[in-house]
């Protein structure tokens, strides 16, 4: 598996240099070792893990975002979603994968799929742009509007919202 931290300090209690100053620096968090570690653990028995790339881990309030390398997807989630809901129970939070990609509204739309996004408009405000994504009437996103936003947000360092269009 590869992912912000090395496969020597996955396997160990001891963090080495590099690693430890990316804990320093915050770019890599609690939760993401935790993470990285329980991935790590369930890739001895469920080979297919073993191959993933993970780009970032994104917590919100009660989801965690993990994306992957592109094409990684399938591979953490497992067939028919098994592996996902593993993960998910060992972590104790509802979990998405989402694949990294470069597209602030492709990224967007995995994110919050099976909900299709009618449409986005920007909003320009004294902070800045504004992402204003349009779902459809009465549906709703898989994830808190706050977690939506804070995860593009650590993504794309932009502002998002939603809302029923
Ligand atoms: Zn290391």
């Amino acid at each position: 598996m590869k992912g912000p931290i090395c496969n020597v300090c996955l396997n160990s209690d001891i963090m080495c240099i590099s690693c430890k100053k990316k804990v320093e620096s915050g770019d890599v968090k609690d939760i993401d070792i935790t993470v990285l570690k329980t991935l790590n653990n369930i890739s001895k028995e469920f080979k297919p893990l073993a191959d993933v790339e993970i780009k970032k881990i994104v917590e919100g309030e009660k989801i965690l975002v993990i994306v992957t390398k592109q094409g990684d997807g399938p591979r953490i989630i497992g067939k028919k979603g098994v592996m996902v809901k593993k993960i998910s129970k060992l972590i104790g939070k509802p979990l998405r994968v989402v694949e990294d990609c470069s597209d602030v509204k492709e990224f967007i739309e995995k994110l919050i799929t099976p909900i299709p996004i009618v449409g986005i408009n920007v909003i320009y405000s004294p902070e800045g742009e504004i992402l204003k994504v349009l779902i459809p009437r009465g549906r709703k996103i898989p994830m808190s509007k706050s977690s939506f936003g804070e995860i593009v947000n650590i993504m794309f360092s932009k502002k998002a919202i939603v809302a029923n269009g």
